[in-house]
């Protein structure tokens, strides 16, 4: 351990330095090649150095980086057009990040009632096992104690029910309910989906008692399941979106998406961002969309995920004793070790391959979007290579 940082101690931080990134590696400062699966935790979409999102924000450094929200940014009307017309939404706020997407979900189901003359719907129910970031509201939406611990009253408003039971989230719907907040596939929680029927049954609430739906797709969207967005497997639409990581292939953009109906509360004055839709962020979030919408992208997505998923079978197969579950949608996925995590983490990484740490002791694989069938093989061929020294290490532990 360093002996001294100016740092935050936040952070539980891998001992690597990375140098470049080219497509779906990562160099280190040594030379080392890592096939990165993380990708920044599902934000390069669209790997690392993509030559259009480079192309995209030169031109736009040598033009204009910032002019605040104090004058029209038609960056932002073009990606905001680009958005609601592929989306169920009519209205776009911008953002910085998933936290501020969130901030913006929850104030403007919030206004909604308010500006019905219901201010006293301001509950919004939320799941078990969720993350929506780390502000003062977005933690107490996440309810996880661990984060919540230590940073004065949980903010009121939030109200927690066991992820899929949709009796409890009946149960818990009262005249001071305004909104439903889940995430369709949760990602810090551990790669847990939401099923089909579950995100059917909660927009058959939502209408039933006049409750908005807000998804938080900050890291299952934006291409990750093979569709644009992951709710779109379900045929259902939220009233609410909150979008961030992979909209901005590693450059800082959120943004909330509604209909016309649920943003109607939100008037002059009532929410802002110094940075949010700034020029550069909307250069760089046409640019991915270019990309992301452009013909045969998705399926190139759902075909990859394919490779993957069966590749993750068949090792699940091989090592029963080491694995215990393969969980997730496309190229959202998750390995659910017997061994700890943390020791799986190590010996991928010791086959120069990297992967993210979630709850219920599951390791994401999150690759970039742009990962071909081969690159795929690779990962898979590096991850047998580490099941096989967990096996070996458990046997010695055994013997
Ligand atoms: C990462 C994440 C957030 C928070 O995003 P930040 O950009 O870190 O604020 C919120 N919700 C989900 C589902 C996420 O994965």
């Amino acid at each position: 351990m360093a002996a001294t940082t100016p740092l935050y101690d936040t952070y539980l931080r891998a001992p690597l330095r990375f140098e470049r990134g080219e497509g779906v590696w990562l160099i280190a400062e040594d030379g080392t090649r890592y096939l990165d699966f993380a990708a920044g935790v599902a934000v390069n979409s669209l790997g690392h150095a993509h030559p259009h999102l480079i192309e995209a924000l030169k031109a736009q450094a040598e033009k204009l980086w910032h002019v605040s929200n104090l004058y029209e940014v038609p960056g932002q009307e073009s990606l905001a057009r680009r958005l609601t017309a592929v989306t169920f939404a009519d209205r776009v706020f911008f953002t910085n990040s998933g936290a501020e997407a969130l901030e913006c979900a929850i104030k403007t189901a919030r206004r909604y009632h308010f500006a019905k003359g219901h201010p006293e719907r301001f509950h919004i129910i939320t799941f078990e096992g969720a993350f929506h970031g780390r502000t003062i509201a977005t933690i107490a939406a996440g309810g996880q104690q661990k984060y919540i611990e230590g940073f004065g009253p949980k903010a009121p408003g939030f109200y927690q029910v066991p992820f899929g039971d949709i009796a409890a989230v009946k149960n818990a719907i009262n005249d001071e309910t305004a909104a439903i907040l889940i995430e369709p596939i949760q990602g810090e929680g551990g790669i847990r989906l939401a099923s089909k029927e579950f995100l059917q049954e909660l927009r058959g609430l939502c209408d039933e008692y006049g409750l908005l739906l807000i998804l938080d797709e900050v890291q299952c969207g934006v291409g990750r399941t093979g569709k644009l967005f992951a709710h779109e497997w379900s045929g259902i639409k939220p009233d609410i979106m909150a979008v961030a990581k992979g909209i901005g292939g590693g450059f800082p953009l959120g943004a909330c998406l509604a209909t016309e109906a649920a943003a109607a509360g939100m008037v002059a004055g009532t929410h802002g961002s110094t940075y949010g839709g700034n020029p550069l962020a909307m250069a760089v979030g046409n640019a991915v969309l270019d990309v992301v919408l452009a013909e045969g992208f998705l399926q190139n997505v759902r075909d990859v995920a394919l490779v993957f998923r069966q590749g993750l079978a068949s090792l699940k197969d091989r090592f029963p004793d080491v694995i215990e579950e393969i969980r997730g949608d496309g190229l959202m996925l998750g390995i659910k070790a017997k061994a700890a995590s943390a020791d799986v983490l190590k010996a991928i990484r010791a086959e120069k391959l990297l992967a993210v740490p979630a709850g219920e002791n599951v390791l994401r694989l999150l690759p970039p979007l742009i990962t071909t069938a081969a690159e795929a093989r690779e990962g898979l061929a590096r991850l047998e290579r580490a099941a096989e020294t967990i096996r070996a290490n458990s046997g010695t532990a055994a013997a």
